[in-house]
């Protein structure tokens, strides 16, 4: 049954369509966006048009960002040589949060999956190849410890090894199956550091 008015339920229908909301948060974030002040539910719907519109990926590592290259990227700080694999945006955040990488990264967009039928096409590793024809000492995987990751970090570690850069596993200290972007900063950093060469 239709309790409010129709456009109070398509703003409650289209909330509940995102992720870890349910039909009772998405209620009361709708009652909350129609208390809101006018200039406030514009800044909000305004914010997400443009990072709609300008958010892409970054040309060279393919995380996401508003301009050709990631602050990552055009950062003269960063050790160029190291490139830390992640399978996604997310990831890379976690680990920068640590603050204790200075390399750069390679955002997947994902992990091989043939239950899924994601096969090595659909992620962003022929960018990974293209880039190892560059400059670069070491590839460290830090894809999750899923079957999906640890297939991805195999596939990968066949593909690094015949070029004879130095490719690297992040410590298994993270949790099978558990998503990098929930564990916290200690753990990631042992991860990191405990790292095995494949
Ligand atoms: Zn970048």
């Amino acid at each position: 049954m239709n309790y409010y008015s129709s456009q109070i339920t398509k703003l409650i229908d289209e909330l509940s369509k995102l992720p870890g909301i349910g039909a009772k948060s998405a209620q009361r974030l709708a009652f909350h966006i129609i208390n809101m002040p006018q200039e406030q539910v514009e800044r909000l719907s305004g914010a997400m048009m443009d990072a709609k519109k300008n958010v892409r990926y970054c040309k060279e590592c393919f995380t996401l960002t508003d301009q050709e290259l990631c602050p990552i990227c055009k950062s003269d700080r960063r050790d160029h040589q190291t490139i830390m694999v992640v399978e996604n945006s997310r990831d890379l955040v976690a680990y920068e949060k640590t603050g204790k990488y200075d390399g750069v990264y390679h955002v997947l967009h994902g992990a091989i999956s043939p239950m899924l039928g994601i096969g090595p096409g659909e992620i962003k590793l022929k960018e990974l190849i293209q880039r190892l024809q560059g400059n670069v000492k070491e590839v460290i995987i830090a894809t999750n410890s899923s079957l999906e990751g640890e297939t991805t970090a195999m596939y990968i570690s066949k593909l690094v090894k015949p070029t004879g850069i130095k490719v690297s596993r992040i410590a298994s200290g993270v949790p099978v199956g558990g998503d990098l972007e929930y564990i916290d900063e200690v753990t990631l950093l042992r991860a990191l550091e405990g790292r095995v060469e494949l």
